[in-house]
């Protein structure tokens, strides 16, 4: 049983406009020995090791202020003393621990209301807390693999009584490696579409004789920054009577009226049967969830070995999620200012970005790495990314609502010293604006 107060949302002050302390979380000093590493490429392309030199404690360390602009805290919640204030009050009413995993003696109120939160946000009957994002992937598919088997007279389903999941080209490594575990468990049959096309997917779903059908896909690609094609895969939804699934990790909060993801924003929230999410983006706290009906939590939980086996979240970090959800929900602006960060960008360079995720393609490797080393010295913290976690090189941009004009400016000139932006039309093949 539970043994935490109900958070008590009056006590959560609200602001209008961006404050001294939003600007704090794209404000950031890191250590020089990092910088250095950052400016040699060692975090990304060598194998991770800690610098052996660097001591957290010492007051010889040197620091370099940098604008952020590689983070996920995209309303910029990550300072906002109401979340800090409920924070503090749950760790000095509860302490920091878990105590447990959720089925056993982890769950308390703040856990039951920021679940019932959730799934008020997501406009679905019930919501599941997993870890993190990751898990909550995990979780889902491992879940969706486990039903041909149960159904299945002696545990091992026919092709025909397997699932065919439908898998875009760029879901998030934890979709794949969620369903290459559920298919191992002998449930399900993977089929990937190529990367935002309906009509690829609807000739795969057409020639698929399995009856049961699912469809999974990001629905904001984390390297591109593109929109899955919500409007064509509701209609084939309508179509073959799949499942469709949806990863919001990068719109949860962030995009729709009431920050309902990218699934409000596209008006699809009944069309859509599972969302999953994280809260370590938009929310600026850490956790995934699953927004579903009541039935499918019930067999997520009992299924999804992800969120059964792993520890509840501590109550702070309950209590602080559930405050940025109502943060978040009150103060609309923070979306606002999102969408004027990318109108700005979009102003300056022509370039058709789609959402917060930018994804500048230069060129070479090299050319990336040049240009990104000139951003960094001139103190804008954004990253070079290239295989395997991306399928090319480019330098992975994203904005805030907490991000100025002059911020925005100062990106754009030093990358336009190194390429033509009108020359980049098809600088970004993913993107469809529509
Ligand atoms: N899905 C997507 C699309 C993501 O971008 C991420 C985070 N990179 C995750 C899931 C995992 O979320 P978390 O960080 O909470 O594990």
């Amino acid at each position: 049983t539970s043994q935490a107060l109900v958070p008590n949302e009056e006590e959560y002050e609200t602001f209008q406009g961006v404050q001294p302390w939003d600007r704090l979380s794209v404000q950031i000093s890191i250590p020089d020995s990092f910088f250095q590493r950052l400016l040699n490429g060692e975090e990304f392309t060598t194998k991770y090791e800690r610098d052996d030199n660097y001591n957290a404690s010492s007051n010889q360390q040197q620091y370099k202020k940098l604008i952020l602009f590689a983070g996920n805290d995209f309303l910029a919640l990550g300072r906002h003393p109401a979340i800090a204030k409920a924070t503090i009050k749950a760790a000095a009413e509860h302490g920091t621990g878990p105590r447990g995993s959720p089925l056993v003696c982890g769950y308390t109120d703040y856990h039951i209301a920021l679940e019932s939160g959730l799934a008020q946000l997501k406009k679905k009957e019930a919501c599941l807390l997993c870890p993190t994002g990751f898990s909550a992937n995990m979780a889902a598919m491992v879940a969706i693999g486990s039903i041909a088997p149960l159904l299945s007279a002696g545990g091992k389903p026919t092709v025909e009584e397997k699932i065919a999941v439908f898998s875009d080209s760029l879901n998030h490594a934890s979709i794949v490696d969620g369903l290459q575990l559920a298919k191992q468990h002998g449930g399900l049959e993977i089929f990937v579409y190529r990367h935002c096309d309906p009509i690829h997917l609807d000739a795969l779903l057409t020639s698929c004789k399995m009856e049961k059908k699912v469809v999974v896909t990001d629905s904001l690609f984390s390297m591109d920054g593109d929109f899955a094609p919500m409007v064509e895969l509701v209609k084939l939804r309508k179509k073959h009577g799949f499942l469709l699934v949806v990863d919001d990790a990068h719109g949860s909060f962030v995009f729709g009226k009431n920050g309902g993801g990218v699934t409000e924003e596209f008006n699809c929230q009944d069309e859509v049967d599972i969302v999953v999410g994280t809260l370590s983006k938009g929310a600026a706290s850490i956790g995934g969830f699953i927004a579903c009906s009541k039935i499918w939590k019930q067999f997520i939980q009992s299924r999804g070995r992800a969120f059964i086996f792993s520890a509840a979240h501590p109550v702070p970090l309950a209590a602080a999620t559930y405050a940025s959800l109502v943060v978040a929900r009150n103060e609309p602006w923070r979306r606002l200012e999102v969408r004027k960060r990318i109108r700005e960008f979009q102003a300056l360079t022509g370039i058709p970005v789609e959402s917060q995720v930018l994804s500048v393609i230069i060129g070479s490797k090299e050319k990336t790495w040049q240009v990104n080393r000139e951003l960094l010295t001139s103190g804008l913290y954004v990253v070079a990314i290239g295989p395997p976690v991306a399928n090319t090189w480019r330098l992975r941009v994203t904005l805030t609502a907490a991000h100025t004009t002059e911020d925005i400016r100062k990106l754009v000139k030093i990358i336009s010293n190194h390429v033509k932006f009108e020359d980049m039309e098809n600088y970004n093949p993913n993107l469809h604006v529509k």
